[in-house]
């Protein structure tokens, strides 16, 4: 068998000596021979395809320990794994991208000066549909609180409506221009809080909770579990939550076509939630709102049933934020209406003098 030296096999595969090292303590790449009187590393010709693995995955960012999962792994196995491991880093960097986007505009908003007052016009409605015995959403609309949650356990209605109600603190809130992040923050602390106490800690109870807080002239999202929020802006619909639930981070990671998520037994399992047994973080992010923007708010006993192109349509289609609920809520019952449904939609207007 060839051998080469450290020197020149860490040259072939762009690791230095030091990495290599490191490496072989590690138990990532073991040289293919240690001399046992100068204890000079050796590497075998055949080891560079998989010392230059390493080195690009070291280039991704790949932490140690998933490196040496990767290695173990067949070609194709380990292309997966590659391309599941990268999804979570998008995933990941875009919550902060979103972190950063809220921070930069905050910081920013002293300067600028809204010309047009704005204001929302808004209705809520929640339905327990055709099929559940008891309806444990709970949907709220006022002038600066919209919000949806969706209960789930044997207590699953108070915990949804614990976590409304406190929220709906903010309606009545000082809105200072410094601290709209904290404030929120500090109300979904509470809102945890609240479904923590119903829960009791069994884990079995929780919610979802997707909530917009007005400012005045930007709307605050909250996030949190497989309820949505959708933007309809110049005639076009677009999503602007991320479902929290294993099959989407199974479509995230190449795993599961939309398609197969729609038909699977377990696309209902929430990877976070308020209540849940993992502490987690909801979701914030901040909208810039401009006249004649329609937000929805809804849980999956809408969207579960209810193609997003056929809540375009009908989200389009009526003239009032209350015809767009009746109107989404009959679609989902008439769908089968197998869900507690729950819609909220409030309209940007420019604001009556
Ligand atoms: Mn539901």
């Amino acid at each position: 068998m060839e051998m080469l030296t450290i020197g020149v096999f860490a040259k072939a595969c762009r690791l230095s000596p030091k990495a290599l090292r490191l490496y072989d303590e590690l138990d990532l790449l073991r040289p293919a021979r240690v001399d046992p009187v100068t204890g000079y590393r050796y590497y075998a010709v055949g080891q560079l395809e998989q010392a230059r693995l390493v080195a690009w995955l070291r280039r991704l960012g790949m932490p140690l320990a998933e490196i040496r999962t990767v290695c173990a792994l067949e070609p194709a196995e380990a292309a997966r794994e590659i391309r599941a491991y990268w999804a979570r880093v998008e995933a990941e960097t875009a919550v902060r991208r979103d972190l950063t986007a809220f921070l930069v505009d905050h910081l920013t908003a002293e300067s600028r000066k809204d010309t047009t007052m704005l204001e929302l016009r808004y209705s809520a409605h929640s339905d327990t549909g055709r099929v559940r015995p008891a309806n444990q959403d709970t949907a709220y609309a006022g002038a600066r609180l919209l919000a949806v949650a969706d209960g789930y356990g044997p207590a699953g209605a108070p915990a949804s409506s614990a976590a409304v109600e406190a929220l709906k603190s903010l309606e009545s809130a000082e809105l200072p221009a410094g601290s709209v992040l904290n404030l929120l923050e500090d109300a979904v602390q509470g809102a945890s809080r609240a479904v923590e106490d119903v829960a009791g800690g069994s884990g079995e109870v929780g919610t979802t909770l997707t909530a917009l807080l007005w400012t005045g002239s930007r709307l605050a999202l909250v996030h949190i579990g497989d309820s949505r929020a959708y933007l309809l802006r110049d005639g076009g619909l677009f999503r602007i939550t991320h479902d929290h639930t294993v099959v989407q981070s199974m479509i995230d990671e190449g795993r599961l076509t939309p398609e197969e998520a729609a038909a699977h037994p377990q696309r209902a399992l929430l990877l976070k939630s308020l209540g849940g047994e993992a502490p987690a973080a909801p979701d914030l992010k901040l909208q810039e709102a401009r006249p004649g923007d329609r937000y929805l708010l809804c849980s999956d006993g809408l969207s579960g049933v209810v193609p997003d192109e056929r809540i375009e349509r009908l989200l389009s289609a009526a003239p009032a934020p209350d015809d767009a609920v009746r109107t989404l809520v009959d679609e989902a019952n008439g769908a089968g209406g197998p869900d507690n449904v729950s819609c909220v939609v409030a309209d940007v207007v420019e604001a009556q003098a």
